[in-house]
């Protein structure tokens, strides 16, 4: 694989955009807005300035990585890649609509990947002209930082696709967890319930906020508390993949903890709107409950 499309230019789009590009792999990044675009290209140089202060990249394998990003409205910039891995919004319908465009343009054995959270492989695999060549890669906030990446493959997925899709992810660095495709897959299947559970150990009084996230901290080796995890995803995502995991599942063991949705209602959704388990206004951050 020596060409990669990737289809957004958000948060995840532009962590993978980096990470290839430091890999050695040529990348076309598309996404509907120009400005995405734009604030992607001047993110990643920022970030890749902050590895190379820190010695973890060298200033020439920097500039070249920064070379080898091209960028695209038009999806015929894909002709020649052997993978893209769509990163656009979580809607369902928005990424139906980007295989329907993608797909016709593409060589006949390029590879499909999708980094969605919630959205089952298989069912996506069926909108494409693909399903075998169809996969799942999901990469965790920050790209660049994190080291994981789940691997998911669909019911139609082959082994060549899984065996490609692997190796490009060691070579973008990173350490692959192969999961089947239910709801959550492997890490969000674990985490958010542990997640909802400390809202409802709050909800019930068992502790307060600070006392749950020292509890987690320091008798679990934790690095962040779940209060402060949460706040870090964002309150609105975690509540969404709880509700995934209820529904997709059916077990009222994912049932959302309503402390949780009224977080949401109020609109502290954590650290992007500045205020969630914890009011980011203040120093240290001050707990709500
Ligand atoms: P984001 O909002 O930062 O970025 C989404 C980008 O997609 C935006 O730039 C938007 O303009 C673009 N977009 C929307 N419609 C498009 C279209 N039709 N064609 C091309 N581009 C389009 O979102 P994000 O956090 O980067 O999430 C992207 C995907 O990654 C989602 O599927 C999400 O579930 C998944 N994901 C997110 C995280 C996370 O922590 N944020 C972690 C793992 C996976």
């Amino acid at each position: 694989m020596e060409k990669v499309g990737v289809i957004g230019a958000g948060q995840m789009g532009s962590g993978i955009a980096h990470v290839a590009a430091l890999a050695g792999l040529g990348v076309t990044m598309l996404d509907v807005k120009q400005d995405a675009l734009e604030k992607a290209l001047a993110g990643i140089a920022k970030n890749m300035d902050r590895q190379v202060r820190k010695g973890g990249v060298a200033a020439e394998a920097r500039d070249a990585a920064l070379a080898r990003i091209a960028t695209a409205t038009d999806y015929a910039a894909f002709k020649d890649s052997d993978i893209v891995i769509e990163a656009a919004t979580e809607r369902e319908e928005i990424k139906r609509r980007i295989f329907e465009a993608l797909c016709p343009v593409l060589k006949p054995d390029a590879i499909v990947a999708s980094n969605t959270s919630s959205i089952p492989i298989t069912r996506l695999a069926a909108a494409t002209d693909r399903p075998q060549r169809f996969i799942g890669m999901h990469f965790f906030n920050p790209v660049p930082l994190m080291k994981l990446v789940e691997i998911i493959r669909g019911l139609a997925t082959d082994d060549a696709t899984f065996e490609a899709v692997c190796g490009l992810a060691e070579r973008m660095g990173k350490q692959t967890a192969n999961a089947q495709d239910y709801p959550g897959f492997i890490v969000n299947r674990v985490l958010m319930p542990m997640i909802n559970e400390a809202v409802v150990a709050l909800q019930e009084g068992v502790g307060d906020i600070v006392s749950i996230d020292t509890g987690m901290k320091l008798g679990c080796n934790h690095p962040m508390g779940p209060f402060e995890l949460a706040d870090f995803i964002g309150l609105d995502t975690c509540l969404e993949i709880m509700r995934v995991l209820h529904n997709g599942l059916g077990d009222s063991k994912y049932r959302p903890a309503p402390l949780l949705a009224k977080y949401v209602e109020a609109g502290w959704l954590g650290r992007k709107t500045g205020k969630g388990f914890y009011d980011y206004g203040a120093t240290p951050p001050k707990p709500t409950r």
